[in-house]
């Protein structure tokens, strides 16, 4: 694939065979690119203004960019760290797995997460970053500007909080003995109040394109917050017309410890702090019941479904056929490369299909092909809030095209080019990237950062945190000890005796 002519603003992309998923097929066809938006589709061949930049993209299946709908810029410095974690005992592992990082390395970790979705085929994410105790505008700029540098689209937005883990489990805290306690005293967070602030000032003095980096507003988990806390993020997403994004029933025992402090489910409760509505994504839900999947579905709010963290992490399966029958927008995300490994999208794309498989024969609630595809294109797209504008290869939608290499392995034979796409494809064909009209990713190699280099730095980065992280270690495995065996039996306890109350007799 060759560049035959440089010119400032069109570019023609020629000979493709691009994915027409509702007919399943893929024809040759020609796309005209004006600046950063695609403006004609149109058979090969079409006419082209004369100085056009012509792609050469004969033997390429084009399809749109792959949008992942939740990840952490912060995991990818810690790739690798773990194993056998639930949920909460990742919660526990947190301050030695993302403890001690500086904007620095904030920038890198988000640096080597946005390269490696560029290389898969993925070109915007909705990132929620490790800002605790609280936020700050260098450490968002940071990731925010690590977007930029690769040139993937991105919302970025601080995970937020004002209860710590061991404060938000019920019990938990009075499990612990007394010297440990007072060890986890240390991870308090900041006050709501401060938090809200910088929030507020990260919002405040949010520079750059909106089309390709924005902030958003992320209450972690909800009940790692005050009532007064959530409602004040609520307040900040609105007055500043961004998205609000939150870990809802993601484990079991968040369920519990949501119906114990609030006699409903953590979704009920965001939604009568007035917080469900169409700019606001559930991550995960796996423990959604139906009326929570149809309060959302009626606000026109979206899930992103993470099935590689969720079978990872022993949360469960989440019932996208469910969410999907009562309206929910479905997006598909891979999680943080700490808990699900890597920010493999097509991986993504298929676990979702089969994790819809593995819950039973009845294949009426198989997750299709091309349902799995819609989510992990226009769904996710629609939960970073960029529903109008990529997620589909059509006039008038941002230029952000993925160009597979139909000569590898995976595409021979093209039988359908659906199926092919979710349920074989993991990367490997990966050829060349466009985000809004510009090659990143050429020939299998990115051209917005050096890899060498990044390699070099993360290798810099990791050895310095394990030495600063060696205290925050030791003691995030003595307290694993406790998590490990005290959740899980929480877990196994059945949901009604939480929902009316452990000491009511029954
Ligand atoms: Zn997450």
């Amino acid at each position: 694939m060759k560049k035959l002519k440089a010119s400032a603003r069109i570019t023609v992309i020629r000979g493709g065979r691009l994915l027409d998923a509702a007919r399943r097929r893929a024809d040759a066809a020609d796309i005209l690119v004006d600046g950063d938006t695609i403006r004609a589709v149109g058979p090969a061949g079409m006419k082209a203004p004369a100085g056009a930049t012509v792609v050469d993209a004969r033997g390429m299946f084009l399809h749109p960019g792959l949008v992942n709908a939740h990840t952490h810029g912060h995991g990818n410095l810690g790739k690798g760290m773990g194993d056998r974690w639930t949920l909460e005992l990742l919660l526990t592992a947190g301050p030695w797995l993302a403890g001690h990082r500086t904007t620095q390395d904030k920038y890198l970790g988000t640096l080597i997460g946005a390269a490696e979705m560029a290389l898969k085929g993925c070109t915007a994410c909705y990132d929620l970053s490790f800002e605790f105790p609280t936020p700050s505008v260098e450490g968002m700029n940071a990731a925010a500007q690590a977007y930029r540098d690769v040139g993937i689209r991105a919302v970025v937005a601080p995970m937020v909080a004002d209860y710590s883990f061991y404060e938000a489990i019920p019990g938990l805290m009075e499990m612990l003995p007394p010297a440990l306690q007072k060890d986890v005293e240390r991870f308090r967070l900041a006050p709501y109040q401060t938090t809200l602030a910088n929030i507020r000032r990260v919002l405040r003095g949010w520079k750059g394109d909106r089309d390709q980096v924005r902030a958003a507003v992320a209450p972690t988990i909800p009940h790692h917050c005050s009532d007064e806390f959530l409602a004040g993020c609520g307040t900040l997403a609105r007055e500043f017309g961004v998205g609000l994004h939150s870990h809802v029933a993601e484990s079991k025992v968040q369920v519990i410890a949501g119906l114990r402090r609030y006699g409903t489910t953590l979704a009920a409760h965001m939604d009568e702090l007035g917080l469900v509505g169409p700019d606001f994504t559930v991550a995960h839900g796996v423990w959604l019941d139906d009326d929570d999947m149809k309060r959302l579905g009626d606000k026109g709010a979206s899930v992103a479904h993470n099935p590689g963290s969720n079978m990872r992490l022993g949360s469960g399966l989440a019932d996208m056929r469910g969410m999907l029958e009562r309206k929910v927008n479905v997006g598909i995300g891979t999680d943080g490369a700490n808990c699900s490994d890597n920010l493999n999208m097509y991986e993504a794309m298929r676990l979702a299909s089969l994790a819809s498989k593995a819950q039973g024969p009845d294949c009426g609630r198989w997750i299709g092909t091309d349902e799995a595809l819609r989510a992990a294109t226009e769904g996710s797209a629609r939960a970073l809030g960029f529903g109008d504008r990529i997620g589909r290869i059509a006039p008038g939608w941002k230029a952000d095209i993925v160009f597979l290499d139909l000569g590898h392995v995976n595409w021979i034979p093209l039988n359908d080019p659906v199926n092919q796409l979710v349920h074989t494809e993991d990367g490997n064909a990966v050829h060349s990237v466009m985000v809004g009209g510009r090659m990143i990713v050429e020939n299998r190699r990115l051209l917005t950062v050096v890899a060498s280099r990044l390699a070099r730095d993360a290798e810099e980065a990791r050895a310095r945190l394990v030495r600063l992280n060696r205290d925050n270690r030791k003691l995030c495995d003595r307290l694993a000890r406790i998590v490990g065996t005290y959740c899980p039996g929480l877990a196994k306890t059945p949901l009604h005796i939480h929902r009316y109350g452990a000491s009511r007799p029954f």
